[in-house]
C-alpha cells in the first residue's frame, strides 16, 4: 500500500479519540474510487457480482459484501455507523420509522409468553403497539408511573425480559434516572431499552449509563428539519445481529436517501440540540412569569421535580415543553388557534417550533383515568421549541394569552 496515503484503518484509529462533533460530521464515512467529499446516496435496490463464485460466497455469507438493498445499502450503512459511533454502542441497525425500530426489537428478541414492563408516559403509538398487537402473539404488557421506582420491581415478573421508557417524558418532562434502572434490569435479568428521541446522543447517551439498547425516531430530532421518517436501534453487536436479521426477513429497511438526510441532519445535531434547548428554556421562564399561565412543565426550571436530575444526567434539557393556561380546553384552544407562526401539528424535533393541545391529538386515544395518571389535563399546550428567534415564538403565544 502507498504509504503516503490515507486509508480507512487510519482515518479509523484517529476517529477512535475522537468527541461527538467530529464524530456527527465523520464516523462511518468510507469514500469511493471518485473520491467525492459529501456522503452519496446508493439508490440501488441489488448489486452486481463479477462471477458466480463470488455471488455464490456473497449469498452463502462467506464473503462480506451487499447482496440487496433491503440487507444492506453503503448510505443506509454510514448512517448506522454514525449513530452508533454517537450513541456509544457496538453497532445500529437503521429502520423505516421510529416505530419500526421498536416492533423489530421486539419481534428480534421476544417470544410468546415474555412480558414488557413500560413507562406509562411513552409515545402513545408505542403503547398501542405493545397492548394490541403483541398482546396478540402472547407477550404481555404492563405500565407503571415513570419515576416509581418500586412500581417498576413489583410489575417485574420471571417473564420479564425488556423495561422499555422515554426520558424525559413527553409532555411533562419526567425525568427517569437511567442509571438505577440499568441496576434495576440487570438485578432481574432484563434489558433495560431507553427511547432517546427527546434528547438525542448530543444531550444524553443512555449506553454510558448503563442502558442496554437504545431507541430513536430519527423522523423527530436526528434529521431535525420535518424531512424524513425513519428509526434506529443501537446496542451489543449479539442484539443487533438478531435485529438485522428480522429486518432482512421482514423489510421494515432504511430508505437510502433518507439515510443520507438524517447524515445531513446529525452534523448540525448538537448545534441544534444546543439552541433548542436555549430557546426551550428562555421560553420556560417566560411562561413561567406570565399571569395568564398556571403552570410550566420543564425540567430545566429549579422547581422541576426532576431538573437535579436531568442536570446531572443530561448536558441540556431539551426542546419540548409543556404548560397549564389559566382556564380548561377553551381557553387552550384559543391560545393555540391565535397564534400564527407556530405550527399547528403534533410532530416534534424540528427547526419549526410546533404547538398542540396533547388531550384531543396525541394523547387522545387515553381513558380519561389514562390522562390524569400522565397529567394531561384539558388545560395542557405542548410546545417543541424551534429555532426562530425566541421573542417571536413569546410574541406569537402572547397573542392568545392576552386572550384569556
Ligand atoms: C415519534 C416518536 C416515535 C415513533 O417514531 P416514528 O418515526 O413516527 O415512527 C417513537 N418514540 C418517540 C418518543 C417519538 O416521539
Amino acid at each position: 500500500m502507498d504509504k503516503e496515503k490515507k486509508n480507512l484503518a487510519d482515518i479509523n484509529a484517529a476517529l477512535a479519540e475522537a468527541e461527538l462533533d467530529t464524530l456527527a460530521i465523520r464516523a462511518g464515512q468510507v469514500r469511493t474510487m471518485e473520491g467525492e467529499h459529501c456522503e452519496p446516496i446508493f439508490t440501488t435496490s441489488s448489486y452486481v457480482f463479477e462471477s458466480s463464485s463470488e455471488a455464490a460466497a456473497r449469498f452463502s455469507g462467506e464473503q462480506d459484501g451487499n447482496v440487496y438493498s433491503r440487507y444492506t445499502n453503503p448510505t443506509v450503512r454510514t448512517f448506522q455507523d454514525r449513530i452508533a459511533a454517537l450513541e456509544g454502542g457496538e453497532a445500529a441497525v437503521a429502520t423505516a420509522s421510529g416505530m419500526s425500530a421498536i416492533l423489530s426489537t421486539c419481534m428480534a428478541l421476544l417470544s410468546a409468553g415474555d412480558h414488557i414492563v413500560c413507562s406509562r408516559s411513552v409515545f402513545g403509538t408505542t403503547t398501542v403497539l405493545f397492548s394490541k398487537y403483541l398482546q396478540k402473539f402472547g407477550v404481555d404488557v404492563d405500565l407503571v408511573p415513570l419515576t416509581d421506582i418500586e412500581a417498576w420491581e413489583s410489575a417485574i415478573t420471571n417473564k420479564t425480559k425488556m423495561l422499555f421508557l422515554e426520558t424525559p417524558s413527553n409532555p411533562i418532562c419526567d425525568v427517569a434516572d437511567i442509571e438505577k434502572m440499568s441496576e434495576l434490569a440487570k438485578d432481574h435479568g432484563c434489558l433495560l431499552i431507553v427511547d432517546n428521541c427527546f434528547c438525542t446522543p448530543a444531550l444524553q447517551q443512555p449506553i454510558a449509563l448503563g442502558a442496554d439498547i437504545v431507541i430513536h425516531s430519527a423522523t423527530k430530532y436526528l434529521d431535525g428539519q420535518g424531512r424524513c421518517l425513519g428509526g434506529a436501534v443501537i446496542g451489543r453487536k449479539e442484539h443487533m445481529d438478531e435485529i438485522l436479521g428480522f429486518i432482512r426477513t421482514c423489510g421494515p429497511t432504511m430508505a437510502p436517501f433518507n439515510a443520507w438526510v438524517f447524515l445531513k441532519g446529525l452534523e448540525t445535531l448538537r448545534l441544534r440540540m444546543e439552541a433548542h434547548s436555549a430557546n426551550a428554556l428562555a421560553l420556560a421562564n417566560w411562561l413561567n412569569e406570565h399571569d395568564k399561565v398556571e403552570h410550566v412543565f420543564y425540567s430545566g426550571l429549579p422547581a422541576h421535580p426532576g431538573h437535579a436530575l436531568a442536570k446531572k444526567q443530561q448536558k441540556a434539557f431539551g426542546g419540548v415543553l409543556s404548560f397549564r393556561v389559566k382556564g380548561g380546553r377553551e381557553e387552550a384552544w384559543k391560545v393555540i388557534d391565535a397564534t400564527q407562526i407556530l405550527s399547528l401539528t403534533a410532530n416534534l424535533g424540528d427547526t419549526k417550533s410546533t404547538i398542540v393541545h396533547p388531550a384531543t391529538t396525541t394523547h387522545g386515544r387515553l381513558s380519561d383515568e389514562d390522562k390524569a395518571a400522565a397529567s394531561i389535563t384539558e388545560n395542557l399546550i405542548r410546545l417543541s421549541v424551534g429555532l426562530e428567534h425566541v421573542e417571536d415564538i413569546k410574541r406569537d403565544l402572547d397573542r392568545g394569552l392576552q386572550l384569556l
